[in-house]
C-alpha cells in the first residue's frame, strides 16, 4: 500500500539515494498541503444509529498525544451496555425489510463512494488528526493513510453490484443456484497502527456485501475513526448500518467477540488477543472469525541484488510507520559476501533517519504510539544486547518528552534470539547472515508467523524458488510493503485467517446459500 501511494516520495527518495543525498529530501514534495496542527475535535461519543451518544456507564477515557505525552481530549468509554445498544441497532438495520437490505447494490456502492468523497474533502483534517492521535508523520498520514483509505473504499464500492452467485447443473431434474448473502451483524475490532486504513479495510468489504457493522476502535487512537463515523452519517448510510465504539479491549472488545447476536468478528491486532477472539467466538455462538495478526517477516537479500536499492528497501520495510507494521521485514537475512557492507550501509542510513515532530515535513519517524509500546520495545532492545547481538546504532529513547525511540540496528543476530523471534513493533532492525540457500528456506520459515516475506535478487530461479518455498501470505520480489486494495493480504500460520483487500476479502463477508428448485419432470 505504502509503496504505491508513496510513489512520488519514494521516487524522490530513490533519486536521493542514488545521488547520496539524505533521503529526507523526499518529504518536501510540494503537493502536500500544510497540516492543521491543532485540529478541532467535535466527535468523541459512541456512534450508534448515526448519532453520537454518551456512554451508559458515564465513563470517559483520555486519548494521549504520543509526541508530547499530553492528553488531547476525553472520549466516551464504550462497554458491554453500549455494545448491547449498538448490536441492537445493527440487527435492526439488517432486518430483511430494512432500507439497507432493500437497497439496490448499486446504491450501496454509491454510499461507499460518497464516504470516500467526503474523506477526500476533509483529507487535510483527517491526516492532521491521525498524526496528532497516533504520532505518525503527517506526510505519511496524508500520502498513505488517508489516500489509501479513500482508494480502498472506492475499490469496494465498485464491487457492491458485482457479487454474483453461480448456476449449477444438477440431475433430477433440479435447477440449483447460489446466492452470496451478507452474513449479518459484523463486529470489527481494529488496532492503533493504521487507525484510518484499518477502518477502511474493514468497512469496504463488509458494507459492499451488505452487512451491518459494529466497530470497536483502538483505545490509543479513537479520534479519526469517530470523525469518519460522522462522515458515514453525512454520506447518507441508513441509521444502524455502521456503529462505532471507542473503548477498551477486555471490556467493549470482549463483549463483541462473545456476543450471541453478532454473526461475525473480524480482528486485527496481536496474535495473543487473536487467540482470545477465536476462543470467545467458539465459546459463544460460533460466529465466523477472521484474524489479521502479528508477523516476523523474513527479508532475504542475495549478493547479486542492487545493494543501494536493497539497503533502502530493507530500511523502509522495517522503519516505516515507526516500525509499527504487522508485515515489517524484521528478520533481514543477508548473504555472507555482502553482509558486512550491507550492515555498514544500513547503519549509515539509520543514522540519517530524521526523528522528531511528526508535523514537520522533513520528519521520517515520529513517536511510538504510547508509553507501553515504548517500554516494551526498549525491553526487547535490552534482550538483544544481553543475548549477544551487536547493537550498531541507536538503542535508547530519543529525547525525554513523548515516546520516541532512536532508529536501532542490530547485526550478528542469531535465529534463537528473542529479537529474531518476537514481534518488536518498533524501529529496531535485525540483520542475520546466511550462506546456504537451501537451509535458508527452513530458517526463514522457522517461525510461528507467516504474514509476509521478501527476496532481493536478480536471479529469476532463486526468486521463484523462494516465492514457492516461503510460507507467507505475501511474497515480495525486489520490493517491500507493496499493498493495494486489489491484492490480497493476510497470514499463514499464527499470522491469521482469511484475507483483507481484493476479491478474496469479500469471501469473508458473505454466506453461500444454495437454492435448489424442482423442475418439471422430463415426461411432463
Ligand atoms: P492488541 O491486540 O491488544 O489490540 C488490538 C485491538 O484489540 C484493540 O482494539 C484492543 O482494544 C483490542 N483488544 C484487546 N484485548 C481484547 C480482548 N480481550 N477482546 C477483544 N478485543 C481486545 O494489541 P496492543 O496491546 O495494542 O499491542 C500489543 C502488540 O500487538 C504490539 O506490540 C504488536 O506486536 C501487536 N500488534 C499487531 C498489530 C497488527 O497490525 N497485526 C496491530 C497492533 C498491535
Ligand atoms: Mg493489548
Amino acid at each position: 500500500m505504502f509503496r504505491t501511494a508513496l510513489a512520488k516520495t519514494s521516487l524522490l527518495r530513490n533519486a536521493a539515494v542514488k545521488s547520496n543525498l539524505p533521503s529526507v529530501a523526499a518529504y518536501s514534495a510540494p503537493a502536500i498541503p500544510q497540516p492543521i496542527t491543532q485540529p478541532d475535535i467535535p466527535y468523541t461519543g459512541i456512534f450508534i444509529n448515526n448519532e453520537f451518544h454518551k456512554s451508559e456507564s458515564g465513563s470517559q477515557f483520555p486519548t494521549v498525544n504520543p509526541t508530547t505525552g499530553e492528553v488531547i481530549t476525553l472520549v466516551e468509554e464504550g462497554d458491554k451496555a453500549d455494545v448491547e445498544k449498538a448490536v441492537k441497532a445493527a440487527r435492526k438495520a439488517f432486518a430483511l425489510n430494512s432500507e439497507w437490505r432493500q437497497m439496490d447494490a448499486y446504491d450501496r456502492g454509491q454510499l461507499l463512494n460518497k464516504l470516500a468523497n467526503l474523506m477526500e474533502r476533509d483529507k487535510v483534517y483527517l491526516a492532521s488528526l491521525e498524526t496528532l492521535d497516533n504520532g505518525k508523520p503527517y506526510t505519511n498520514s496524508y500520502m498513505a493513510d488517508v489516500e489509501l483509505s479513500i482508494r480502498n473504499l472506492r475499490y469496494f464500492a465498485g464491487w457492491a453490484d458485482k457479487i454474483h452467485g453461480k448456476t449449477i447443473p444438477t440431475d433430477g431434474p433440479h435447477f440449483a443456484y447460489t446466492r452470496h448473502e451478507p452474513i449479518g451483524v459484523c463486529a470489527q475490532i481494529i488496532p492503533w497502527n493504521f487507525p484510518l486504513l484499518m477502518q477502511a479495510w474493514k468497512f469496504g468489504p463488509a458494507l459492499a456485501t451488505g452487512n451491518t457493522v459494529v466497530m470497536k476502535l483502538a483505545e490509543q487512537t479513537p479520534l479519526t475513526g469517530l470523525y469518519v463515523a460522522k462522515l458515514v452519517a453525512e454520506a447518507g448510510f441508513p441509521p444502524g448500518v455502521v456503529n462505532v465504539i471507542p473503548g477498551y479491549g477486555p471490556t467493549a472488545g470482549a463483549a463483541l467477540a462473545s456476543h450471541m447476536d453478532v454473526d461475525k468478528v473480524a480482528f486485527t491486532g496481536s496474535t495473543q488477543i487473536g487467540h482470545l477472539i477465536q476462543q470467545a467466538a467458539g465459546a459463544s455462538n460460533l460466529k465466523r472469525v477472521t484474524l489479521e495478526l502479528g508477523g516476523k517477516s523474513p527479508n532475504i537479500i542475495f549478493k547479486d541484488a542492487d545493494l543501494d536499492y536493497a539497503v533502502e528497501q530493507a530500511h523502509f520495510g522495517l522503519f516505516f510507520n515507526q516500525g509499527q507494521c504487522c508485515c515489517a521485514g524484521s528478520r533481514i537475512f543477508v548473504e555472507d559476501p555482502i553482509y558486512d557492507e550491507f550492515v555498514e550501509r544500513s547503519v549509515e542510513r539509520a543514522k540519517i533517519r530524521k526523528v522528531g515532530n511528526p508535523f514537520d515535513f522533513t520528519t521520517e519517524q515520529g513517536p511510538q504510539v504510547d508509553e507501553e509500546q515504548m517500554t516494551k520495545i526498549l525491553g526487547l532492545i535490552d534482550s538483544g544486547k544481553s543475548e549477544g547481538a551487536k547493537m550498531c546504532v541507536g538503542g535508547a529513547r530519543h529525547g525525554d518528552k513523548g515516546y520516541f525511540i532512536e532508529p536501532t540496528v542490530f547485526a550478528d543476530v542469531k535465529d534463537h534470539m528473542r529479537i529474531a523471534r518476537e514481534e518488536i513493533f518498533g524501529p529496531v532492525q535485525q540483520i542475520l547472515k546466511f550462506s546456504d540457500v537451501h537451509e535458508l528456506i527452513e530458517r526463514a520459515n522457522n517461525t510461528e508467523y507467516g504474514l509476509a516475506a521478501a527476496v532481493f535478487t536478480k536471479d529469476l530461479d532463486k526468486a521463484n524458488l523462494f516465492a514457492q518455498g516461503l510460507r507467507a501470505g505475501t511474497v515480495w520480489i525486489n520490493c517491500y510493503d507493496v499493498l493495494n486494495a486489489q491484492t490480497p493480504f493476510g497470514g499463514y500460520k499464527m499470522s491469521g485467517q482469511g484475507r483483507e483487500n481484493s476479491e478474496y476479502a469479500l469471501r469473508n463477508y458473505y454466506e453461500v446459500k444454495c437454492v435448489i428448485t424442482k423442475m418439471p419432470s422430463k415426461n411432463a
